[in-house]
C-alpha cells in the first residue's frame, strides 16, 4: 500500500500516525526539529508538551475533557496510553512526566514496523504524488507551511493569533436581567443578548478592566503584530473611560424591557449552531482567567455565568474550520489533504490528539475503502469534530477546547418533570455519551 504522509510530530501528528500504521496502513511522518524549531518547542522530541504537564481534569463524569479521555482510551489513543504510562500524581488531573511521555510516544511510533520517521520541514503544499496526507503543524506552523495553507484556504481563513472573546452557557445567563434584542430591532430583531449597566456600574467595570491583573505576551509573540480590529477590551479601556461607552458597549437602538435606560450594554451572540454558547462581542482580553471571571461576573445579567471558555490573545496559527473543511477534517478546496490537530481552531493537548485519532481513522478507512461515519455528536468526540467542521458560527471562529456546552442539550427536566441541574446534567452528558460510542467503535474495530 502506498503511504500516507503525515506532517508534523506534535500530539496530533503521532496520534494520526499511530491509528493509519494500526489500520496496517504504512506512514511517513515528517518533523521539522531539530532543524527547524517553533518557538515554544525546546526539545527534539516528538509529543513534546509546550507548556503544563497536564492533560487536566480525568474526571469522565462530571467532566468534557475527562469523557474525552475515557473515549479516546477506548478507541485505543497512543497519546492517552503513554499519557497513562507516564502519569504523576496531580490529584484528579491526568498529568504526566513530561520527558518520558514524549520519549513513549517517540518509542512506540519507532517500534512500529509500518512507521517512517523523516526529519524535515515541509515548506508548502505537500507534492501531488503524495495523494492523501495529513497536515499537523500545530499553532506555530513554519512560516512555508502557513503560507502554502494560506494560499489554499484563502488568507481571511488563516489566521496567525486568536482573539478570544469569553464564552458563557446560555443556561447561565440571569433572564430577569439580560434581554434579546438586536440593534434597531435588525437581524431577526433578536441576535444578540443583552446586559445593562447603568453609569455607576459602567465606571466600575472600566476601572476593573484597568486595574485587573494582565497576563504579559511572551517575547517571540510580540513580533507577530496584532491587528487594531482585535485589540484587547482592557487596552481599548485603557484609551479613555467612554470609549468602551461609544464603542462595543453603546446602548444605541436598544431598549430595556427589564427596567430603566441602560448607560451602557454587554452583548452577547450566538456562537454555536445549537445555540447554547454565546460570545461577549468584543471582549477579547489578556486579564488572567481568574480575574475575567471575578470581573465579567460583576455585568448584570453574569452573576452566575458559566464560562465555556474565557478570553485570551496568543499567537496560534489556525484555519478557519467551519469554513474551509469537510466533515471528516478534508479541506474543501483540495479534499486529498486533511488538517488536523490544533490547525483547526480545537484548542489544548488532548483535543489536538482527538482531532489526530479522528484525522487518522478517517484516512485509513478512506484508504481502505470502508466508510467511516463520524462520531455520534453526544460523544465528546462527536461534539469536538461537529464544532470544528461545522458547528461553530464561522463569523466568529476561535479555538475553543472541549466543554458540554459544545454537546446537544439534554432534556431540562426529568420524567417527574424536575429541572436537571449542575453535576446531575453533567452526569446525563456523560451517561448519553456512554449509550452511544460503543456502535461507533464496533465500526472502527472491525
Ligand atoms: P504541536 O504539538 O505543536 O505539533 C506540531 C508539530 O509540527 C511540531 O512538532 C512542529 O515542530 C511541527 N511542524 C510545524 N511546522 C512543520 C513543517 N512545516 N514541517 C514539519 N514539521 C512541522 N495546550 C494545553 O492543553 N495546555 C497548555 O498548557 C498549553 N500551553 C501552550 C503554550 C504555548 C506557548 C502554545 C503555543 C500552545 C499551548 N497549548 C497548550 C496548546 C498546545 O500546544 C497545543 O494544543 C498542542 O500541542 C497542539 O498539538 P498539535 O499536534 O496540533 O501541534
Amino acid at each position: 500500500t502506498k503511504p500516507i504522509h503525515v506532517i508534523g510530530g506534535g500530539l496530533a501528528g503521532c496520534e494520526a500516525a499511530w491509528q493509519l500504521a494500526q489500520a496496517d496502513i504504512p506512514v511517513v511522518l515528517h518533523e521539522m526539529r531539530p532543524h527547524r524549531r517553533s518557538p515554544a518547542h525546546q526539545t527534539d522530541g516528538l509529543s513534546e508538551l509546550v507548556c503544563s504537564n497536564s492533560l487536566r481534569s480525568d474526571d469522565a463524569d462530571y467532566n468534557a475533557v475527562g469523557l474525552l479521555h475515557e473515549e479516546m482510551r477506548r478507541a485505543g489513543s497512543l497519546i492517552l496510553s503513554q499519557a497513562d504510562t507516564h502519569k504523576v500524581p496531580a490529584g484528579g488531573a491526568l498529568a504526566v512526566d513530561r520527558e518520558g511521555f514524549s520519549a513513549g510516544v517517540e518509542a512506540a511510533l519507532a517500534a512500529h514496523p509500518l512507521v517512517s520517521l523523516v526529519r524535515e520541514e515541509v515548506t508548502g503544499v505537500p507534492p501531488e504524488d503524495w495523494g492523501q496526507t495529513i497536515i499537523a503543524t500545530g499553532p506555530l506552523t513554519s512560516a512555508a507551511m502557513a503560507e502554502g495553507l494560506g494560499g489554499l484556504t484563502g488568507e481571511e481563513s488563516l489566521a496567525f493569533f486568536d482573539a478570544i472573546a469569553p464564552i458563557v452557557t446560555k443556561d447561565s445567563i440571569d433572564f430577569s436581567q439580560a434581554w434579546f434584542q438586536s440593534r434597531y430591532d435588525k437581524g431577526t430583531g433578536s441576535d444578540y443578548i443583552n446586559c445593562p449597566l447603568s453609569k455607576d456600574q459602567y465606571y466600575a467595570f472600566i476601572d476593573a478592566l484597568i486595574e485587573g491583573d494582565k497576563v504579559e505576551f511572551h517575547d517571540w509573540e510580540k513580533d507577530t503584530p496584532y491587528f487594531e480590529g482585535c485589540l484587547p477590551i482592557e487596552v481599548m479601556a485603557s484609551r479613555g473611560r467612554d470609549t468602551l461607552a461609544f464603542g462595543p458597549m453603546k446602548p444605541v437602538g436598544l431598549t430595556n424591557p427589564n427596567g430603566p435606560k441602560p448607560f451602557a450594554v454587554v452583548q452577547l451572540r450566538q456562537d454555536n449552531a445549537l445555540g447554547t454558547l454565546y460570545n461577549l462581542v468584543g471582549f477579547q482580553t489578556k486579564l488572567r482567567h481568574g480575574e475575567q471571571a471575578r470581573i465579567f461576573r460583576a455585568i448584570p445579567g453574569l452573576e452566575s455565568a458559566e464560562f465555556a471558555r474565557l478570553g485570551g490573545l496568543h499567537r496560534n496559527t489556525f484555519v478557519n474550520g467551519p469554513r474551509v473543511l469537510d466533515g471528516f477534517l478534508r479541506l474543501k478546496a483540495q479534499p486529498r489533504l486533511r488538517l488536523a490537530g490544533q490547525i483547526t481552531g480545537c484548542e489544548g493537548y488532548v483535543e489536538s490528539a482527538a482531532i489526530g485519532l479522528l484525522a487518522g481513522l478517517f484516512a485509513a478507512a478512506e484508504t481502505l475503502g470502508q466508510p467511516l461515519p463520524p462520531p455520534p455528536q453526544t460523544t465528546a468526540l462527536g461534539a469536538l469534530l461537529a464544532h470544528v467542521t461545522g458547528g461553530a458560527e464561522a463569523e466568529t471562529y476561535q479555538p475553543m477546547n472541549i466543554n458540554f456546552g459544545l454537546f446537544p442539550p439534554p432534556p431540562e427536566r426529568d420524567d417527574k418533570g424536575r429541572r436537571i441541574k449542575g453535576r446531575d446534567r453533567k452526569k446525563l452528558y456523560a451517561e448519553r455519551a456512554r449509550e452511544a460510542l460503543p456502535g461507533w467503535l464496533d465500526i472502527i474495530q472491525r
